[in-house]
């Protein structure tokens, strides 16, 4: 096979959430690809499908039709365990609420992260430990989410979604929670990871950010993408 340059290549993408009678399409037709170790921002209104986009690449949610391939291989024709192995270690994936479980430890939620990642006991915390202290969350280990700030949650939250070396991170709104200054920080924290050649496709409000970290704005509108510009960085 032939080897891409593109990390993902979407063909007539649709989701249609289905709430009793009503049919509500939120991905319509949509075909895109994203080159590998690119930054690519995803913006548009609320509702406009940028978080099903992203749910749809990282396998948390399956089209109705149309295809994505990541790196070459078919989604749609995963089964559950491929799925769930896509899922747990081809992508990593970060929320505007940071999605950490909140009786655990920053260190227990990256340790948690390694387990489903198939890493060995013996091996998942001295691993965490690493992780965190590249997000620069080396003096935090031992807290919980609720006695860590925005900025610091968020870096446990992408230490999480490095923990199985994913070759694509997906974030959605990472800094839609957090104040300007911490944002920026977080935004700098990803860029970085970005040149050392982890791709990203970030969903963002922040119009000003996408254009400053990112290579590439795309705009969606009810499901379909209405702009696509690349930037010069
Ligand atoms: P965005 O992230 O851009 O705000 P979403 O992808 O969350 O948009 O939603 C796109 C559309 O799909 C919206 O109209 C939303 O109401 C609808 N939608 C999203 N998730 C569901 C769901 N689980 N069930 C029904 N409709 C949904
Ligand atoms: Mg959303």
């Amino acid at each position: 096979m032939r080897s891409s340059p593109n990390i993902i290549e979407i063909k007539s993408l649709n989701k249609i959430y289905k709430k009793g009678d009503i049919q509500i399409p939120a991905i319509r037709e949509l075909d895109c690809s994203i080159g590998k170790g690119s930054f690519t921002s995803v913006i548009g209104k609320s509702g406009s499908g940028k978080s099903t986009l992203l749910n749809l690449i990282g396998g948390l949610d399956k089209a109705d039709s149309g295809r994505i391939l990541f790196n070459g291989k078919d989604m749609s024709s995963f089964n559950r365990k491929e799925m769930a192995l896509h899922r747990r270690t081809s992508v990593g994936m970060i929320f505007q609420s940071f999605n950490l479980i909140h009786h655990r430890t920053a260190l227990g939620n990256v340790m948690l992260a390694l387990a489903f990642g198939g890493v060995n006991s013996g091996k998942r915390k001295k691993r965490a430990m690493e992780l965190l202290s590249d997000v620069g969350l080396g003096n935090r280990m031992d807290h919980k989410p609720t006695e860590l700030s925005g900025g610091e949650a968020q870096r446990a939250g992408i230490a999480r979604a490095l923990a199985n070396r994913p070759v694509l991170l997906l974030a959605d709104e990472p800094t839609g929670n957090l104040d300007s200054q911490t944002a920026e920080e977080i935004m700098a924290l990803l860029t970085g990871l970005n040149k050392q050649g982890l791709s990203i496709i970030m969903v963002t409000h922040d119009q000003e950010s996408a254009t400053t970290v990112s290579d590439r704005v795309i705009r969606l509108k009810d499901g379909q993408i209405i702009e696509d510009k690349k930037v010069q960085i």
